[in-house]
């Protein structure tokens, strides 16, 4: 998306009805809700989607690369508990809809990107929308940003066949990883680093997400 548009009535009453929708889903946390309600989300999708916007579907972004499904992006943040000044790392920036939601949340939000395509369009366009503390970068997120670890929080948005060891080792003590895990369909995962090398795993609900891929893609 090369400029953002508009942010019209049409817009915003479609925007209303769609949080409520999530919230009938059994998504409370209002601080998220308001989030969503606040964010333009056709900003991010091509100009031919902007009818579908608000929608509770993914959308194609390109690079065979979906924008994930509001609901989805709701119960993902809900089970991170995020709190204001939460240093978060996200692995699949995509459209950077999930990203602009953590950093509204007041998150300090490092986010990774394996398809150069993705990333330089999304960069630009966080910047452009004044989201200046979004950090993104262009890299395999398998590996975590360990330059800048520990986070207090992390969150994968592309379907895992197993937990990155990087990724726990990059969560801080009290952390929390929010990963799905498996490859057909799979399971929302919820990892708290309880200690140096003591875990806890709760398994959540089921959904299907883009693959989590190895090493990065360069623009063609
Ligand atoms: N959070 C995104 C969802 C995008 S779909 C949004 O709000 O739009 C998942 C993204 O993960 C894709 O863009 C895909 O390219 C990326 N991805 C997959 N494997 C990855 C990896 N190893 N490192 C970084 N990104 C990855």
């Amino acid at each position: 998306m090369a400029t953002p548009q508009e942010d019209t009535y049409w817009h915003k009453g479609m925007r209303r009805k769609l949080v409520d929708s999530i919230r009938r889903r059994g998504i409370g946390d209002e601080h998220i809700l308001s989030a969503m309600d606040a964010l333009p989300r056709h900003f991010f999708l091509e100009k031919a989607f902007e009818e579908k916007a608000y929608e509770d579907t993914a959308f194609p972004i390109g690079c065979e690369q979906t924008i994930s499904q509001p609901y989805t992006v709701a119960y993902q943040t809900a089970l991170l508990e995020i709190q204001k000044r939460d240093k978060v790392l996200e692995i699949g920036t995509g459209s950077g809809y999930q990203a602009a939601i953590l950093a509204l949340l007041g998150a300090r939000v490092y986010t990774i990107e394996r398809q150069e395509t993705l990333y330089l369009r999304t960069k630009n366009l966080l910047s452009k929308l004044g989201m200046h503390s979004i950090r993104c970068y262009f890299r395999d997120g398998s590996k975590g940003l360990p330059e800048f670890a520990p986070f207090d929080k992390i969150l994968v948005t592309a379907a895992a066949d197993k937990v990155p060891r990087p990724l726990l080792e990059q969560l801080a003590i009290g952390g929390m990883l929010v990963i799905p895990v498996g490859s057909e369909v799979q399971r929302m995962e919820r990892i708290t680093r309880m200690g140096e090398r003591e875990y806890k795993t709760e398994r959540f609900d089921h959904f299907r997400f883009v693959p989590f891929l190895k090493g990065v893609e360069k623009k063609g």
